[in-house]
């Protein structure tokens, strides 16, 4: 098994060329960001990475985590990563600087927390579901909920949690049962909830739980349901930690991947009721979680990038040492296998979709910052529609895409691949998952045809497929083959991109199910669409600073030959998922239940 080393070389050249981190550090309360700082920044989490993190990844799979009388442990080491980890800052990235927190940049933060998630996807999601917990208390919890519990989870010794989950409320969040009974200024706390990640464990001092749930007269469904903060220990006025509330981990899943995440099933008030204090108002609780929702998906989003970073490394190496078949130009002894078309054809695949992923990632993170900082309202609001009309293509398309590369790197390998010993397989694994939670591709994709596409008339996709256009245009002056190659696949798939967006706004109102039918490999068009812009945005960059004379020839020179695969290999599946999507509804919907 490879250990992790990050891509920095590529992640600069996205945030400098492609996400424009000199503009970001231009928005009001920005200004502390300078090229120095992030390099600094990324070079010590890259050793952070691959140095405590990365080591930990396998044999913290092979152990898993373990639960025992209500008590989880986590795999070896984990405990003392953690506490290098808070003890780094690395907790206090995002957080505001008024509890403690760094306030860095979503632009900035980005590329640190993909290198968590490549060296060790596990670990990486306690810390995630933290921020995720913070932010909700930040955005709605009153001032003395505030006080009570952000510094100790932004300084790392609390961690946060997201109860959304029960065995009869997945995907339909209106299906919630859990109950909250006031009793004077909180409230107690009856149910239960499933598959709860870092529900418990053996990291931090206490664990403060976000908790759905309905109060007795609530209405029926999404407009029911109401947000409470749950810790596992009681916390007094000024903060202090006191007895154990009636929360308790009843067990612990056993997984397909991130094995050494604790996913855990919850039972709260099973004696007197766990006590719990509302955040916001009641029945705003399902409101207040989609507030929070663009990031937490944009972070799984990051989860297929990454994966998919950490198989194309194990791949190269491996292809690189394996020594099978003779060369086909000839010549006596077998070679490396990186020698050989078909491995060269996986390995480019695996190299393009990665950085299509991560240029897209990234530009939406730098929107992120732009729809929060910029200085005039009508530019944030360009850059937020912008955000929510990508947030379920970075998710959806980055984790499916990071399944599909984890899978091709199982191909590399051959049978070593299907072995545990080499480590590939369990990116494959680790990957699957990000697919599902926070909104499986279904999800994601009936999000983006119906209230990112169909409510607003395709309006902003229609600004997107213009931009488009416009670099498409700049290919066009562009000198040379692969830029003339490149326009032309752009050219095509921008098209089929166009009229899918049409066929929908025009199908929605009088064929909801057909849309429907083709929303996800919609969602796949987007996907492979938008990661084409950004390569054909890189290749653009590359060729330029070559004409200069200016930086790194190899590094260019790779990114315009990559960009020109991705066009080759990725954009040209656009017009057949074009006429899949506007067709194909017939075929999804013929057959009576009966005869499945
Ligand atoms: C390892 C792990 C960690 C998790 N961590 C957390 C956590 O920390 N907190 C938390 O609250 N939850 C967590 N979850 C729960 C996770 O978010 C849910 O599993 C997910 O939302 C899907 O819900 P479900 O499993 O009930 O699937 P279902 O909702 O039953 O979906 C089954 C299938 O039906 C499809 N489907 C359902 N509705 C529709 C629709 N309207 N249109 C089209 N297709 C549809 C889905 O796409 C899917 O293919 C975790 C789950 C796992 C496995």
């Amino acid at each position: 098994m490879s250990e992790y080393k990050a891509p920095l070389r590529d992640m600069q050249f996205v945030l400098k060329e492609l996400a424009g981190l000199d503009n970001i550090a231009k928005l009001p309360g920005c200004e502390e960001v300078t090229a120095e700082l992030v390099d600094q920044i990324l070079e010590e989490s890259a050793k952070f990475a691959s140095g405590v993190l990365s080591p930990l990844n396998k044999p913290a799979d092979e152990e898993g985590s373990k639960w025992e009388n209500g008590e989880v442990r986590t795999p070896k080491g984990f405990k003392e990563a953690y506490k290098q980890f808070v003890a780094g800052g690395w907790n206090a990235l995002q957080a505001p600087a008024e509890y403690g927190g760094q306030g860095l940049p979503k632009t900035v933060s980005t590329p640190v927390i993909e290198m968590w998630k490549s060296a060790n996807l596990s670990f990486s999601l306690c810390p995630m579901l933290t921020a995720g917990a913070v932010e909700a208390l930040l955005l709605r919890g009153s001032e003395q909920i505030k006080d009570r519990y952000v510094r100790k989870m932004v300084d790392g010794t609390w961690t946060g949690t997201m109860n959304l989950t029960e065995p009869q409320a997945g995907s339909d969040l209106a299906l919630v049962k859990t109950r909250a009974v006031r009793e004077g200024d909180h409230y107690r706390i009856y149910g239960q909830k499933i598959f709860i990640t870092y529900g418990e464990h053996d990291l931090a001092e206490n664990i403060v739980h976000m908790v759905l749930a309905r109060t007795p007269d609530a209405p029926e469904g999404v407009r029911g349901i109401s947000l409470f903060v749950v810790p596992k220990f009681l916390v007094g006025r000024d903060g202090s930690r006191g007895a154990r509330n009636d929360v308790k981990c009843a067990s612990i899943e056993h997984k397909l991947g991130i094995h050494a995440s604790p996913t855990a099933v919850m039972i709260y008030g099973e004696k007197e009721g766990a006590l719990g204090q509302l955040v916001g108002e009641e029945n705003r609780g399902l409101e207040y979680m989609f507030i929070m929702m663009n990031a937490a998906r944009f972070a799984v989003g990051m989860e297929g990038l990454a994966l998919a970073e950490r198989a194309y490394q194990q791949a190269l190496g491996y292809a690189k040492e394996r020594i099978q078949s003779r060369d086909l130009a000839g010549g006596g002894k077998p070679v490396p296998i990186i020698r050989h078309p078909d491995v060269r054809r996986m390995l480019m695949s695996m190299k393009a979709q990665t950085e299509a992923m991560r240029a897209l990632a990234y530009v939406v993170a730098a929107a992120m910052d732009e729809a929060h900082h910029y200085p005039d309202k009508e530019g944030r609001a360009r850059n937020q529609a912008f955000v929510d009309l990508m947030i379920p293509i970075v998710k959806g398309w980055s984790t499916e895409t990071g399944i599909d590369v984890a899978s091709t790197g199982i191909q590399v390998h051959g049978g070593m691949g299907f072995i545990e010993e080499t480590g590939a397989a369990q990116y494959l694994r680790d990957a699957r998952i990000t697919s599902i939670y926070e909104g499986t591709t279904g999800i994601q994709a009936n999000d983006l045809v119906g209230r990112k596409i169909a409510r607003e008339g395709g309006a902003t996709a229609k600004e997107v497929t213009n931009a488009m256009r416009a670099v498409e245009a700049q290919l066009g002056s562009a000198a040379g083959e692969d830029m003339a190659e490149i326009r032309a696949a752009f050219s095509a798939a921008i098209t089929a991109a166009e009229e899918c967006v049409s066929w929908i706004v025009v199908t929605y109102g009088n064929d909801i199910k057909a849309v429907h039918a083709g929303a996800v490999p919609f969602l796949k068009l987007m996907g492979i669409v938008c990661g084409g812009w950004q390569m054909a945005r890189a290749a653009l960059v590359a060729q330029r600073r070559l004409s200069e004379g200016k930086g790194d020839k190899s590094f260019y020179e790779a990114k315009i030959k990559t960009a020109r695969f991705y066009a080759d290999h990725l954009l040209t599946q656009a017009p057949a998922l074009r006429n899949a999507i506007v067709r194909g509804a017939a075929g999804v919907m013929a057959l009576a239940e009966e005869q499945f």
